[in-house]
């Protein structure tokens, strides 16, 4: 069972343990594990999974185990040398975790660095998990907003579309531009990686365009991520955001650079000048938050009646469906490691995918990774 406060996800599901068994292997889940995620003890059972007592008597009994969130010391502390453990890890930010991986002699597969390359998509945790978060911050929204997002004329009179804009456009970010169209409110969004604009208009959404010299210069980093915007650019940006900021019912926000905290791209005086009732949804709170006054895991109200929303568990808010993802890209992951189905792991470093993802292995840490040899 998932220790930290507030997780409602589960790493195997019922169906993912049928998969699970056709790769050769006996599968346990901990009783109530899957509760808050919409899976009972008794749908794993019909599915020909053990439920057993305890977290102990369930480290005890595996070879192999899958979670969601961090692990915690003690939780690394069951490890042993035989041990596989597959979880996010977040290993560029626990130095700690990863010494006690090494001292217990397990190996470590953490989700979050499954590279990002076309034959590892079904494996792309973060991926699965950031469609979600984009989808259910529209929702989100939605909830907080007092009126329709889409237009309607009626006998009770005539109510104009929403109007979104979305910052970011990366998985979540499309996700939400997505949900934003198929709602029917006007959708804006913007990215410093001009090679989306076209993905951003063949969803329905129009892309803002920056009043800059150098045309809308090339924000684009190394491996589809962002890079740091000069502060010609983000002055640019911000130029931008103000004008539109009295317009927009909603914003959601998703701006993240690899390594850094969140860039700041909505001031107080953009919130100062929305309307009132108005929503932000800043799903990048976590790493700071791209609106100024956004508060990690809050909702707050401005004094000018601006709504913002800081959940960083958007997935865990959605655990059926997330658990479902994540679940299926864990069983991809046991393919990977289990060549012959014969419920054998092969922890095979020269294959790029595993090699990538391990950060500790046989007493070893082995974060970070080389570059992957294949696209
Ligand atoms: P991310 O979460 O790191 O960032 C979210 C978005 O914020 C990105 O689109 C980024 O360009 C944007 N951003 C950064 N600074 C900004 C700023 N100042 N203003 C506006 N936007 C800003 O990114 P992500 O969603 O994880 O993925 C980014 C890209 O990676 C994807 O669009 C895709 O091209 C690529 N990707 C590839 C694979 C694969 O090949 N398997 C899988 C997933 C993603």
């Amino acid at each position: 069972m998932e220790l930290a406060a507030g997780e409602n996800r589960v790493a195997m599901t019922p169906d993912s343990a049928k998969q699970l068994q056709k790769l050769g292997y006996e599968c346990l889940v901990e009783t109530g594990a899957g509760k808050k995620a919409g899976f009972a003890d008794a749908a794993y059972e019909e599915a020909g999974v053990t439920v057993v007592a305890d977290a102990a008597a369930l480290w005890a009994q595996s070879d192999i185990i899958a979670k969601v969130r961090i692990p915690t010391d003690a939780e690394l502390g069951h490890m042993t040398p035989e041990k596989t453990l597959i979880t996010f890890f977040n290993p560029g930010g626990n130095a700690e975790g990863l010494e006690l991986a090494k001292e217990k002699g397990g190996n470590v597969i953490a989700m979050e660095m499954v590279p990002r390359i076309s034959r590892a998509q079904k494996m792309d945790a973060l991926s699965s998990m950031a469609n979600i978060a984009g989808y259910r911050a529209v929702i989100e929204a939605g909830n907080n907003f007092g009126r329709f997002f889409t237009g309607q004329v009626t006998a009770a009179g005539k109510v104009p579309p929403a109007k979104v804009l979305v910052v970011g456009a990366g998985v979540a970010g499309l996700a939400a531009i997505g949900t934003s169209t198929s709602l029917g409110a006007i959708t804006y969004a913007f990215d410093v990686r001009p090679e989306v604009a076209e993905q951003v208009e063949s969803m329905g959404a129009e892309f803002v365009y920056l009043d800059f010299e150098e045309e809308q210069a090339d924000g684009s980093g190394s491996g589809g991520y962002a890079s740091v915007s000069s502060p010609e650019f983000r002055e640019a940006q911000l130029a931008k955001f103000r004008e539109l900021a009295p317009e927009m019912d909603i914003v959601i926000t998703t701006a993240l650079i690899p390594n850094r905290e969140a860039p700041e791209l909505w001031t107080e005086d953009m919130v100062a000048s929305m309307k009132r009732g108005s929503v932000i949804i800043d799903l990048a709170a976590e790493k700071g938050g791209n609106c100024k006054l956004t508060v990690a895991d809050e909702k707050i109200v401005t004094e000018n009646g601006v709504t913002i929303v800081g959940y960083t568990d958007f997935p865990s808010r959605m655990a059926t469906q997330s658990s479902t993802l994540y679940a299926t890209n864990i069983r991809h992951m046991m393919a990977d490691l289990t060549p012959e189905k014969d419920g054998k792991v092969v922890h095979n470093m020269d294959d790029d995918v595993i090699r990538g993802a391990t950060v500790a292995y046989q007493g070893e840490i082995t974060f970070p990774p080389p570059p992957p040899k294949t696209k």
